[in-house]
């Protein structure tokens, strides 16, 4: 029973798998919240913690749990491996995580990624919402492929257009390589099944996406399983606030030099290439992105991220080999968000990773789409 004077507080808790483009929307969810009056803690794979959390949300108090892996183990070498452990050890740390917290959670919110946290809530009673980081579009595809709604490529039948309510017509190439029959088997494409064949867990679907952006294909999912759209989840700087504080992490240290340098370039002059957290161009990408760089004869400014291997560190560094060095500037990492409200910036080749499409659309930045693989292609 609450105390006379005392305010009864609402406490939720967040769930996210440790990766940028995962925690970061989780966190600008969390800062509306507070900003509503809830007390909202954010838990996240303790990998993060070493990873170096730069900034933290005022108001969103951070917590880590455990998967199973020592801190030093490569994670990114073997993804499977790592959504293996998660899903064994996660469950285990983030049970002892709601039971110690001083107060009962209302509500949890969880990720496609930790899509396990749903069996948790369902232990400890408490109800589950899910924030699905891809467009609405992709929430309306998978649920239809995973519970055979509607008729899609097979090993037979590998090319044909599939047409599903709210959306154009959509190719094989448009549709998120997960669901191809040429797709591999990996971890993913199981926990999206399991995810979408037993909705049932989750009390509310929430998207990172506007209804402005796609409102047939959101109406079509009302009647099925509802998916609230209360994004875009930027920056609130690129939404025009006053309150520019961003409300994000850096897994890596963006250099300090790219707002300096686009400072010294022409009005909407500048491509900016970038291929999200994730994905490495290949050497004869790379040499090919030169290539035309050149021929452009534009500034641009290129995110070429180091890998582990010594051979591949020298490819890294291959563009400016080819003596780019005085038309661009190519960086390890960047202030994205910062860079895509420059005035100097012309347009994005991007790889469609939907945080960096949703930051470009808030932006206004026109993009050049080279989508490779899971939603990408849909989203280009
Ligand atoms: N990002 C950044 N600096 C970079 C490249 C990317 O800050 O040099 C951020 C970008 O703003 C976005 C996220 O990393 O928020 C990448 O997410 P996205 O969904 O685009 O791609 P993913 O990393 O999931 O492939």
């Amino acid at each position: 029973m609450a105390l006379e004077g005392e305010k009864k507080e609402t406490h939720v808790l967040m769930v996210a798998f440790s990766a940028q483009g995962h925690i970061n929307p989780m966190l600008r969810l969390g800062k509306r919240l507070v900003s509503k009056g809830l007390q909202v803690a954010l838990a996240t794979n303790e990998v993060a913690q070493s990873n170096s959390f730069t900034r933290t949300v005022t108001g969103v108090h951070l917590e880590f749990f455990s998967d199973g892996l020592s801190l030093d183990y490569n994670r990114e070498a073997n993804l499977d491996y790592d959504m293996e452990s998660i899903g064994k050890f996660g469950p285990i740390d983030l049970s002892a995580l709601i039971q110690r917290h001083c107060k009962k959670f209302s509500c949890i919110i969880n990720n496609p990624f930790v899509s396990w946290v749903s069996d948790v809530a369902a232990k400890h009673e408490i109800p589950c919402a899910m924030l699905w980081i891809q467009p609405c579009t992709l929430y309306a595809i998978y649920y239809r492929f995973y519970n055979c709604l509607n008729s899609f490529p097979t090993s037979e039948n590998p090319q044909m257009n599939v047409e599903l309510p709210g959306l154009p017509s959509l190719c094989t190439e448009d549709l998120p390589s997960f669901i191809l029959p040429s797709s591999s088997v990996s971890s993913f494409p199981k926990m999206l099944y399991e995810l979408f064949q037993d909705m049932k867990k989750l009390k509310w679907g929430l998207g990172n996406s506007f209804q402005e952006l796609e409102t047939d294909v959101i109406e079509t999912m009302d009647e099925i399983h509802p998916i609230w759209p209360v994004g875009p989840l930027v920056p609130s700087s690129l939404l025009g606030k006053e309150d520019a504080t961003d409300e994000g992490i850096d897994l890596f240290k963006s250099e300090d030099t790219c707002i300096e340098w686009l400072n010294h370039q022409k009005p909407s002059s500048v491509i900016y290439i970038s291929f999200g957290s994730l994905l490495m161009e290949s050497p004869k990408e790379k040499e090919s992105i030169a290539t035309a760089l050149t021929r452009s004869g534009h500034p641009f400014l290129w995110v070429v991220k180091p890998s582990d291997s010594k051979s591949e560190e020298s490819e890294g560094t291959m563009p400016l080999k080819n003596g780019m060095g005085d038309q661009g500037l190519i960086v390890k990492w960047s202030p994205q968000t910062q860079v895509l409200a420059h005035p100097s910036l012309a347009c994005f080749l991007s790889n469609c990773g939907w945080n960096s499409l949703s930051e470009s659309i808030t932006a206004g930045v026109p993009i050049i789409a080279y989508p490779q693989r899971t939603d990408q292609p849909t989203n280009a």
